[in-house]
């Protein structure tokens, strides 16, 4: 009998992308086979984000895609969404289940033969989020030219804008051996790039809800292993990014210059409602700190406009505080109501076209200091890790430090690091440059 063909298709961050990878192995490993989305495959895995109103809506837009390309396909959505709201994923035509967070990772044997009941409800399996208690390995492979390497998940905070705690549980980690043997498993294959990724990555070290590890101890560790040539920590809160580990990256054989650092806000009223951990001074010091040991480093910023009672004052309060600040690029989200989170029953609430008027702006500004941080390393050397992509006869690629290059297309040039002459930004943003140093 042929093999069934399952295809996956993946919303979110780098995370859902490293358990969806993770996922799809398993399925290979018991004989299926692994298609692409337009493949006319017999299952399609939907791997679910629930950060903004615009990740549902895209949930669904994928199910009636699927349901047009292959209309007899068996149809299992899993992820934050299917976590946050399973009888509302149930309902969509087209659905025919919907595993929860605890469930996900065991998804081929809870869902069997995946033979289709039509007539039928969409089987349901998602239990209460505290029932998420294990820590379920993953990382990605063979998608794209890094890994990204899970080693947190869930989140102990509660800022008041978030449903993520709701979605993926508690803060836990995995144990530290796990992880640097699945590092160095990585380390002999091709990739040339791992990318740390949790939902509070910094919070790493929480094993069955005791604290055995610091994020530190993790960073020191994972730069002993050989064979990897770049380490970069895709996101970490600014009160847990410690002078001990900024040094320490500055130092370090592997780990990347770059920094992503969630401020949120930039009125410290507004920090406040959001009960994040920390205030703008602590913020505007972590950045002091990485450019005093790092003036090449990279830092990116995620900030949230529009927030209950963010009058145009606080507002003006943000923007003046990111331009004052020597950042590289903001990532810019238009406050969006969750339900369960205590912003959501907060009052003042600004309309809609007002946030996205202080998105554009903020848009603007984040051109602005990406434009500024590229040219001062124009005319430098810089490394580059070449992606495999080909686009119309170019290739991209980024520096260590996360600036974007295009190049001439070179078959070559595909997943190799390579020292390059950064010479200028183009019409699209992007830096080029000059032959790659072959040594
Ligand atoms: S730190 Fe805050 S914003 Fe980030 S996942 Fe946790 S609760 Fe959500």
């Amino acid at each position: 009998m042929a093999a069934k063909k399952v295809a996956f298709y993946t919303l979110g961050c780098k995370l859902n992308f490293s358990e969806t990878s993770t996922i799809a192995r398993r399925f290979e490993e018991r004989g299926f086979e692994r298609v692409d989305f337009q493949e006319k495959p017999d299952i399609f895995v939907i791997n679910t984000c629930s950060v903004t109103e615009n990740a549902d809506k895209k949930c669904r837009k994928v199910v009636q895609e699927a349901r047009k390309i292959s209309p007899n396909a068996y149809v299992a959505i899993i992820g934050c969404y299917a976590q946050l709201k399973p009888k509302e994923i149930a309902e969509i035509e087209g659905v025919d289940a919907v595993l929860g967070a605890a469930e996900k990772f065991q998804l081929i044997d809870l869902l069997g033969t995946f033979e289709r009941k039509p007539e039928a409800h969409a089987t349901v399996l998602a239990s209460e989020i505290r029932e998420a208690k294990n820590f379920e390995e993953a990382f990605s492979y063979g998608d794209r030219t890094r890994t990204f390497l899970k080693v947190q998940d869930g989140c102990d905070y509660s800022c008041s804008f978030c449903t993520i705690p709701l979605a993926r549980g508690a803060s836990r980690s995995n144990e530290m051996e796990n992880i640097l043997a699945t590092a160095r498993k990585i380390a002999q294959t091709e990739v040339k790039e791992i990318v740390l990724t949790g939902v509070n990555t910094g919070d790493y070290g929480l094993i069955n809800g005791e604290r055995k590890y610091r994020f530190y101890d993790l960073v020191k560790a994972l730069d002993e292993v050989e064979g990897i040539e770049r380490i970069r920590i895709s996101s970490i809160e600014p009160n847990l990014l410690t002078d001990e580990i900024i040094e320490y990256v500055a130092h370090s054989q592997r780990f990347a210059p770059h920094f992503h650092v969630p401020l949120q806000s930039g009125s410290n009223e507004i920090l406040k409602k959001m009960r994040r951990r920390y205030l703008r001074e602590l913020y505007a010091e972590r950045v002091a700190k990485i450019k005093s040991e790092m003036p090449h480093a990279c830092i990116g910023v995620d900030v949230i406009v529009g927030f209950p009672s963010e009058t145009e004052e606080l507002f003006l309060e943000t923007y003046n505080f990111l331009n004052e600040l020597d950042i590289s690029y903001l990532h810019v989200f238009p406050y969006s109501e969750r339900n369960n989170t205590l912003a959501s029953e907060m009052t003042d609430s600004v309309p809609l076209k007002k946030r996205q008027e202080r998105s554009k702006m903020l848009h603007i500004l984040s051109e602005k200091k990406r434009r500024y941080f590229y040219e001062q390393h124009l005319g430098k050397e810089a490394k580059v890790l070449f992606e495999q992509e080909h686009k119309g006869g170019m290739m991209e690629g980024f520096t260590e430090n996360y600036i974007r290059i295009t190049a001439k297309y070179d078959p070559l040039l595909v997943n190799e690091i390579k020292t390059v002459q950064l010479l200028e930004i183009n019409a699209n943003g992007l830096v080029e440059v000059c032959e790659p140093v072959w040594v």
